[in-house]
């Protein structure tokens, strides 16, 4: 099995502040590459103890947020900003069986959720798919699932498991933070943290093996619409043909295929 692995930092264990640890200009933010990256590792360890032998991490935080010189040796790294064109990125994705996310996070508005928000923490109020407020879970499985990739496994805090188990029955999960509020949380030590996910990652290598989940999808024609705090947002992006305005400050893209509206 080939697994495709994506990246964010908002739902490890240890991390709880946007302006002190998860923005690019952080005070603590190396740090938070090498919280991150340790909790990609245990995941590798995981998959690596059930026969994985191609494991490609994908880092999906926005300015970046692994450490490459901490990867765990059976791991190979996909980063760099700004990030290669779509089609780049397909063909070397839609060479893996499955996908997976560590460090995530739920979507904006989720009151229990660690560091919640959808893409932009600073500029997007929310994103709504067909009606349904959605987040990068969602975004992120039906990505994949577009290319073929069901998603088997998820790390993050409470909040983030419960969406995905919510979207995706029967996907695996592994806790390492239990929200309180925005900005603070219970973590569990690394140790621990460490512990769930490696054990977490190699449980649905097995459950796939055993019972596969499907590309994950939802049934079309596709309208998301993206609310964000402020006008600016929309000004950028009225141009683009396939942006229709609804008010000042939201926007809406229609399409048959997911993959034209998921990311903007
Ligand atoms: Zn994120």
């Amino acid at each position: 099995m080939k697994v495709y692995m994506g990246t964010d930092v908002e739902g490890c264990a240890g991390i709880v502040g946007f302006e002190t640890q998860s923005y690019g200009e952080a005070k603590y933010y190396e740090q938070t590459k090498r919280i991150a990256t340790l909790e990609v590792n245990a995941a590798v360890e995981g998959l690596v103890s059930e026969g994985v032998d191609d494991v490609l991490v994908s880092d999906g935080h926005g300015p970046g947020g692994l450490s490459w010189e901490d990867l765990h040796p059976a791991a190979k790294l996909l980063h760099g900003r700004p990030v290669a064109p779509r089609s780049v990125r397909d063909a070397v994705a839609r060479a893996y069986d499955v996908c997976m996310i560590i460090g995530q996070h739920a979507l904006a508005g989720t009151a229990d959720g660690t560091l919640n928000h959808t893409q932009s923490s600073r500029a997007v109020d929310y994103y709504r798919l067909n009606g349904k407020p959605i987040g990068e879970i969602a975004q992120f499985a039906l990505y994949q699932g577009a290319l073929g990739l069901p998603f088997i496994f998820l790390s993050g805090d409470e909040a983030a498991c419960r969406e995905v188990e919510e979207l995706i029955p029967g996907v695996t999960t592994a806790a390492v933070k239990k929200g309180l509020s925005r900005q603070s949380a219970i973590s569990l030590s690394q140790a621990e943290a460490h512990r769930r996910i490696r054990e977490g990652a190699a449980e649905a290598v097995r459950k796939q093996r055993e019972n596969p989940l499907p590309p994950f999808t939802l049934p079309g024609p596709y309208e998301l619409e993206i609310r964000f705090f402020h006008t600016e947002s929309v000004d950028a992006l009225v141009r683009r043909p396939d942006v229709e305005r609804l008010d000042s400050q939201t926007i809406r893209l229609r399409s048959d295929n997911i993959m034209d509206v998921i990311y903007l």
